[in-house]
């Protein structure tokens, strides 16, 4: 596995938010913080990504919502290949990937945030 990925992590809680990118840079990878779905679009538009975490629950834009918009995007700027999406919940009993999957993301974790459980997760993706 690639030793340094370029990563966008959204996520509106500022306590999980350190914690996760703490672990992400501990292990090399580099990461870019988003506090909202807008913010995260903004600055997806910008720079690439090699894959990008993605909260569910958040304030006005949520993740589906937000994934939703960045897949728009990426047909609209006919982007080679679409950015895996990952998404990061707390809610482990309902059909949440489900719901994730068909909201145009990749996988899904659950939250606490585990270094191990993501790179299962990559491996399986075959992000790389
Ligand atoms: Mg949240």
């Amino acid at each position: 596995m690639k030793n340094k990925f370029k990563i966008l992590l959204v996520e509106d809680n500022p306590f999980n938010q350190k914690i996760v990118k703490f672990n992400l840079n501990k292990n090399n990878h580099e990461v870019v913080t988003a506090m909202s779905g807008m913010e995260a679009i903004e600055i997806f538009k910008k720079e690439k990504f090699d894959f990008i975490l993605m909260d569910i629950m958040m304030p006005e834009m949520d993740g589906l919502e937000t994934t939703v918009k960045i897949r728009s995007i990426e047909k609209e700027l006919q982007m080679k290949k679409e950015t895996p999406i990952i998404a990061l919940t707390a809610n482990t009993l309902d059909n949440d990937r489900e719901k994730c999957i068909n909201h145009g993301m990749n996988e899904y974790m659950t939250k606490p945030f585990k270094m191990d459980k993501l790179v299962e997760i990559l491996e399986f993706l075959e992000i790389y």
